[in-house]
């Protein structure tokens, strides 16, 4: 059946509905990229398409979220690792990414072997299981690394940082005994709750089955299947059913937010794998009895892909990130020259804090100030003058804050001990 669209134009639904995916797209690439160039966090140059190139404030936004990440896994028992980027093709041959996914692989040529970029760890991780003969007591077996990956994405489908080529993942590999699956996978939902509630986003989960094209064993298939619905039902998640939307090696649960403006976005994923990792590159353990047993594997991100993440974030918050986030927390802005050095000081007891602060030391008047700090979006600006210096006092101005809401003083000691405890409960609001 024909709609119009406008005028005289009709199109079929199907014509209809990949015109308004194709807009929704153009707009949010158009948004994602657009606040980020416009906070100063990352610029795209089509010297290395579908890759950002980070500028300070980004990074310090990438490196807080990193930080943040660790803290949970050290928490939670995980080693970190890192594995190499230029990887044989043996390897994907032996995952059977070579079959099923080598149309996304960057390969490169050496010495007459092929190579490619990794386009994900998993296979790696295997590496360094494989390093010692492990015992029951061993598992779980917790590998977190913050890999960086690249995938060849056609250039007509990069979008903005949502879209990427080149993408660093807060990726896990747990491995575990069959004993400790569900409480491993209880465990790894809540980890992400705990993490999406430090934006005080409320995670979705859909449950992913097993695909036309999955390889192995259709009765491991059915196990891994059963167990996942098992913990997903068992934390009392909402969650959606996918059928068939599964890796081609494992179910998983993909996780999903809505964000501000209600729209949904996918976010990272956990599988349940009982074939890629464990049978074709022939994980064992040593039991009790000291027979030979196959371990199980949980993939897991978290954020998933960083830069993804990030965009998310910036849309949903409309660039005004929480100040645990900001790149920059706090601008200080002296009235007149005289008072640029007891901003200085100002800055080095907040500093002291670990609290990210700026002065404006330009020569832009008191309100061009303000309005620049604005403008970045920046949680918390303090103006300072002869007043304030003299009595080691300021007057701060929240972000956000109405015209009319009265403006608090405070020591300088007991600002920077307010901000600094803001960021560490890394409170939202
Ligand atoms: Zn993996």
């Amino acid at each position: 059946m024909l709609q119009r669209i406008y005028g005289t134009v009709w199109a079929t639904q199907e014509q209809l509905d990949q015109y308004l995916w194709r807009r929704e797209a153009r707009r949010r690439s158009a948004t994602t990229a657009g606040s980020g160039v416009q906070l100063d966090l990352f610029s795209f140059n089509n010297v290395s398409p579908g890759s950002a190139f980070w500028h300070p404030k980004g990074q310090r936004i990438w490196r807080t979220l990193e930080g943040a990440m660790r803290e949970l896994q050290e928490r939670r028992g995980y080693q970190e690792v890192s594995t190499p980027i230029v990887v044989s093709e043996r390897l994907w041959q032996q995952s059977g990414h070579w079959d099923h996914y080598r149309d996304n692989m960057f390969l490169i040529e050496s010495e007459g072997q092929t190579f490619s970029l990794k386009p994900m760890n998993c296979p790696e991780a295997t590496v360094l299981y494989k390093s010692k003969v492990r015992s029951y007591r061993d598992l779980p077996l917790r590998y977190s690394e913050f890999g960086r990956l690249h995938r060849n994405e056609r250039s007509g489908t990069l979008s903005g940082l949502t879209r990427v080529r080149h993408f660093i993942q807060d990726d896990a590999h747990n491995f575990v005994r069959p004993d400790q699956l569900m409480a491993e996978l209880q465990a790894v939902l809540g980890e992400v709750s705990e993490a999406y509630s430090w934006f005080g986003l409320e995670p979705r989960f859909a449950f992913a089955t097993r695909p036309d094209d999955a390889i192995g064993d259709p009765a491991l298939w059915e196990r891994a299947e059963a167990l996942m619905k098992e913990a997903l039902d068992s934390t009392g998640a909402n969650y959606v059913v996918k059928p068939k939307d599964g890796t081609f090696y494992a179910p998983k649960i993909d996780i999903y937010i809505d964000d501000a403006l209600g729209r949904e976005w996918q976010m990272a994923t956990i599988q349940i794998d009982l074939l890629m990792l464990p049978e074709r590159f022939d994980l064992t353990y040593v039991d009790e009895s000291g027979q030979a047993q196959r371990p199980m594997a949980i993939h897991r991100a978290i954020y998933g892909s960083l830069e993804r993440f990030i965009g998310i974030l910036v849309e949903h918050f409309a660039g005004a990130l929480p100040l645990w986030v900001a790149p920059v927390q706090a601008v200080l802005i002296p009235i007149a020259d005289r008072h640029v050095a007891g901003a200085r000081e100002l800055e080095a007891v907040m500093r002291s804090r670990a609290l990210r602060v700026e002065v404006d030391a330009s020569d832009n008047r008191m309100q061009n100030k303000i309005r620049i700090a604005q403008g970045q979006k920046v949680p918390y600006m303090v103006v300072l003058g002869d007043r304030e210096i003299e009595a080691r006092a300021a007057t701060v101005r929240r972000r956000g804050a109405g015209k009319d809401e009265p403006q608090e003083t405070l020591g300088w000691d007991e600002l920077a001990e307010r901000l600094a405890t803001e960021a560490r409960e890394r409170r939202v609001t």
